[in-house]
């Protein structure tokens, strides 16, 4: 056993297994990328303020779950949570949304950080791919959104998901239905900890999956009953729209989302073979958000999908993704002047763009094939001192077994011409 293991909670992206993950992050970001979202990078963590803005409502994922350290300089700070704080105070610092026309449309890739309990598809470091559309308001962006995380989805072939979606109000009937809601939980048997819950953040309580407190909710005010006019107007252009897109969906006026500064639009993406972690992924609008961090107004909307999750989807549903081999030629040396020769005609193909791989090591050439085979090469090239002599090496097709010389020359306009 080695001395050092990943730390609890963690997991190490090994290959070919990785192979899974950049292909699921390809898949989420292209759709994005061709719609007119720019990449966007920030730190792995920030000041801890960003994520526990002192007012407001407050949630587990910033009250329990957060990694928080104090620099030798006496800052505070948190690694990353989630993405759309960082990257919204990253917008307001570069004013992205003074420079160009609004909506500021960003994507990105990257590590974020809970101290949850680990269990299967809940890690304490995890990967994400997010989006944001900064600064409007309009249920098309919205639509947008469901839209290309809907494709990204389909088109790594995942089938068994399912779209919730819900409106949580704006600022002007959210408080109000806030209020009848909590009166509604302070009525109930609840436990401390779920009473206290009811007083920061009720919608939460609604999501309780204990059966005890579902009894209990039977005949909760539902926030369907309390949505302003403009709100009613605005989810139901956001439903328009995504159906007409063929995008389906399940209205669920239960769901209310793990963060806190959700207006509006909210929805899920759930895969049912995933057990009690079935969020795949999961966003909404956050109207509020710019002016809790000290910025403007800036209505926006955003998601971000898991990656170690669709990539347990993927495999509970037995989708092989179409991941094609990274090598395309693998050159076996049988001599040392075969070396040079071979090593010389690798770095050529690599410059034409022929994924190519060498014989390291002074092993024979039965462990040197067994690489080869490893490699998932579909071409081997094998020369030794004979067929250097005849100006030669042997160029081998993995696939249907055929074997024949080629001249050392024509090496890489035969191999680009048998790969075409
Ligand atoms: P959230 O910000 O909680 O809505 O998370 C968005 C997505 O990130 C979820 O739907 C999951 O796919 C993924 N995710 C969140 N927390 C974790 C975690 N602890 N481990 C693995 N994936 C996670």
């Amino acid at each position: 056993m080695a001395t050092f293991q990943a730390p609890k909670g963690t997991y190490d992206l090994i290959p070919p297994y990785s192979a899974k993950y950049l292909a699921v992050r390809e898949a989420i970001s292209g759709p994005l990328r061709k719609s007119g979202y720019g990449y966007i990078e920030t730190p792995g963590f920030e000041d801890v303020d960003l994520f526990a803005r002192g007012v407001g409502e407050s949630t587990d994922i910033v009250t329990k779950e957060m990694y928080t350290l104090t620099t030798k300089g006496g800052a505070n700070l948190a690694l990353r949570p989630e993405g759309t704080a960082s990257v919204l105070r990253a917008a307001l610092e570069a004013n992205l949304h003074k420079a160009g026309g609004l909506p500021v449309k960003l994507w990105y890739s990257g590590s974020y950080y809970r101290y949850e309990r680990p269990q299967k598809g809940r890690y304490r470091h995890f990967s994400q791919v997010g989006a944001e559309a900064i600064g409007s308001e309009d249920p098309a962006l919205d639509a947008e959104l469901i839209i290309l995380a809907d494709q990204a989805y389909r088109s790594l072939g995942l089938r068994n998901f399912r779209i919730l979606l819900n409106s949580l109000g704006d600022a002007e009937c959210r408080p109000v239905y806030r209020e009848a809601l909590q009166g509604f939980l302070r009525g109930l048997d609840l436990d401390e900890e779920t009473l206290r819950r009811a007083e920061i953040n009720p919608l939460r309580v609604l999501d309780d999956k204990r059966e005890s407190v579902q009894k209990q909710l039977v005949g909760a005010p539902m926030l369907r009953d309390y949505l302003c006019e403009a709100c009613k107007a605005y989810h139901s252009e956001v439903r328009e729209l995504i159906t007409a897109a063929g995008v389906v969906f399940e209205d669920d006026e239960k769901l209310v989302r793990g963060l806190d500064y959700y207006t509006r639009t909210t929805f899920e993406f759930v895969h049912d073979g995933l057990g009690s972690q079935s969020a795949v992924g999961g966003g909404g609008r956050y109207d509020g958000l710019s002016e809790m961090i000290g910025g403007p107004a800036l209505p926006s909307v955003g998601w971000a999908l898991g990656v170690d999750r669709t990539v347990l989807a993927l495999e509970a549903e037995g989708v092989e993704l179409d991941i094609p081999p990274a090598t395309s030629v693998f050159a076996i040396a049988l001599s040392d002047e075969a070396r040079k020769v071979l090593f010389g005609a690798v770095t050529e193909l690599r410059k034409t763009g022929v994924a190519a791989d060498f014989s390291y090591g002074s092993k024979g050439l039965k462990s040197h094939m067994k690489n080869a085979n490893r490699s998932g090469a579909r071409f081997t090239v094998v020369a030794g001192e004979r067929d250097l002599a005849e100006g030669v090496v042997q160029l081998k097709d993995m696939e249907s077994g055929e074997q024949d010389a080629v001249a050392l020359a024509d090496l890489v306009a035969t191999v680009r011409a048998r790969l075409a």
